[in-house]
């Protein structure tokens, strides 16, 4: 399994978007790579993998003890898709490691467009990474300061939520005043999801700031 934090850092940053060809890549984690191989910047996409029918891929989520297919998000079962299509039923043991990658791999592109979003909007140049912990757990740390739950999804909306939420905190500190901010109600705004959109969110006018990651990069 995962013989120390780094490893999954490592795969994270290196394997995005690649596919190993493994007919059968047993328990190990080296063979599982960057999970199904769609990056969190090109998706994986329903359609991509038709030759892999519902019913077996139901079978096999219902062995995970997961919910059916139906019940699934689309970016999150176009992820099992590719998973299923590139590696075959994995085991639960193999699963949960390839789903820690995924959920790791998602945080380091959550963090990356958070950071973009801080570098644009403020003069702030902070260091925003990930702590990694067993089993490849990873939490948003800002200028190595951390204070919230391990990222556990593997919904690319979500996981940017998630990330931005927990970064925010420090981001406010460092700036002593609220960020990002709405100026036409004067207020902060807070990262949301909406209708599926991963956003920063003006909870005094109801209305969204920008999408997570595009702040500031066009008239508000
Ligand atoms: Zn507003």
């Amino acid at each position: 399994m995962l013989s120390g934090p780094s490893d999954v850092h490592d795969q994270a940053a290196s394997g995005g978007g690649t596919r190993r060809a493994s007919p059968n890549p047993g328990p190990g984690i080296e063979a599982i790579g960057i999970a199904g191989g769609c990056s969190p910047a090109e998706p994986c996409t329903i359609g991509d993998n038709v030759g892999v029918p519902d019913a077996e891929l139901d079978e096999w989520l219902a062995g995970l003890g997961a919910p059916g297919s139906a019940h699934i998000d689309a970016a999150v079962l176009a992820w099992l898709r590719s998973l299923f299509e590139t590696y075959g039923p994995l085991d639960s043991t193999t699963f949960e490691v390839a789903y820690r990658l995924r959920a790791a791999e998602l945080a380091k592109w959550a963090t990356d467009l958070v950071s973009d979003d801080v570098r644009r909007t403020t003069n702030l140049s902070p260091s925003i990474d990930l702590v990694e912990f067993d089993r490849g757990d990873v939490i948003p740390s800002y200028n190595g300061n951390y204070s919230g739950s391990s990222v556990m999804s593997v919904d690319p909306a979500t996981v940017l939520v998630e990330v931005a939420d927990q970064l925010q905190e420090g981001i406010v500190e460092d700036r002593r005043q609220g960020w990002p901010a709405c100026h036409v109600h004067d207020s902060g705004a807070f990262a949301e999801l909406h209708d599926g959109l991963a956003l920063w969110w003006c909870r005094k006018g109801k209305h969204p700031l920008a999408e997570i990651g595009t702040l500031g990069t066009r008239p508000a």
